[in-house]
């Protein structure tokens, strides 16, 4: 039997031996180690994510830390919330970093939780500065991020090589809450084929007129996945024009992620999905994933 080895090279692998056993990094009394949490679903949380955890004397978390996860801390580990809560404002970024810095000199093993990936629309980078700026020992390790496994979830690929070769991760406001002023509209229009928007259901309806006024087709595929990799995970197919309106008619609350792009359409021919809207609507409760598919 002959293989085509340039395109499948799975007669070549070895299963690693004890030699190539992987260490995990130790974590030292004092360290504070900056992980994300992924998106929701537990199974997205990494390796390195779960022995920081296992090990962690104190843990301290975002609003959008799936509690199932902070089950894996050793017992006694001090949980500390640090999210938002009933509407109330959050916590100073500065009071956040004050409690870390406090918790290192304690010499506890202080993990910091941040949703999806820490660096990503998270503040992570200005802990992590903040705790240099204070000679406390810094790990910080990638996450898996909302705006790509969020689409994954219900078969959207965030590239293929059919549609997009660029893509493009937008927030959809700024610090004071409204619609960034920075962005360039038309530059994004124009020179990214797919756009994916965190935190943008505020503004959706602003945004969307944003794109289309700097050159994208009103008709163009949009997708909002609300509390993607999670049970009560929900995806609606709209377009450009109705996005807003239709987010408004299905009640779609955040976290939501949305993707504007010709790579939408996928779910269709990857969809492990429940083509349902009866599910959300008065019909059989859904088994995992409910979604309103309108578009085609
Ligand atoms: N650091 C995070 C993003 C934090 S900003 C990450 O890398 O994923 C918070 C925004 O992330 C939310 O407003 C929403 O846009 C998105 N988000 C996070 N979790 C999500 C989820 N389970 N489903 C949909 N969107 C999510």
């Amino acid at each position: 039997m002959s293989h085509d080895h340039s395109r499948f090279d799975s007669e070549t692998w070895t299963v690693p031996g004890p030699d190539h056993e992987f260490q995990f990094p130790e974590f030292m009394p004092g360290l504070v180690w900056l992980v994300g949490a992924g998106p929701g679903d537990p199974g997205l949380v990494t390796v390195h994510a779960l022995n920081a955890l296992r090990q962690a004397d104190i843990v301290v978390h975002d609003a959008l830390v799936n509690s199932q996860i902070l089950g894996w801390c050793k017992p006694g580990a001090r949980i500390v919330y640090s999210g938002k809560r009933g509407g109330k404002p959050s916590p100073q970024q500065t009071d956040i970093s004050q409690q870390l810095i406090a918790f290192s000199r304690q010499e506890r093993r202080v993990v910091r939780l941040k949703g999806g990936d820490p660096f990503v629309f998270g503040r992570g980078a200005e802990e992590v500065l903040a705790l240099l700026e204070a000679g406390v020992p810094v790990r910080a390790t990638a996450g898996v991020t909302a705006g790509i496994a969020g689409l994954a979830s219900v078969g959207i690929p965030v590239t293929w090589r059919e549609t997009n070769q660029t893509v493009t991760f937008l927030t959809g406001h700024d610090q004071s809450g409204s619609e960034p002023q920075s962005i360039n509209w038309k530059g994004i229009a124009a020179g990214s084929q797919v756009i994916v928007l965190y935190m943008a259901m505020k503004n959706l309806d602003t945004i969307c007129q944003r794109l289309v006024a700097a050159g994208r087709s009103p008709d163009e595929a949009v997708a909002i996945v609300t509390n993607a990799t999670l049970p009560q995970e929900t995806a609606l197919e709209t377009t450009l024009q109705n996005a807003a309106a239709d987010a408004a008619r299905y009640r779609l609350v955040a976290p939501a992620i949305i993707c504007v792009g010709p790579n939408v359409s996928l779910h269709r021919r990857i969809g492990m999905l429940t083509h349902s809207s009866a599910s959300r609507h008065g019909g059989p409760a859904p088994s995992l994933t409910t979604s309103i598919w309108l578009g085609g």
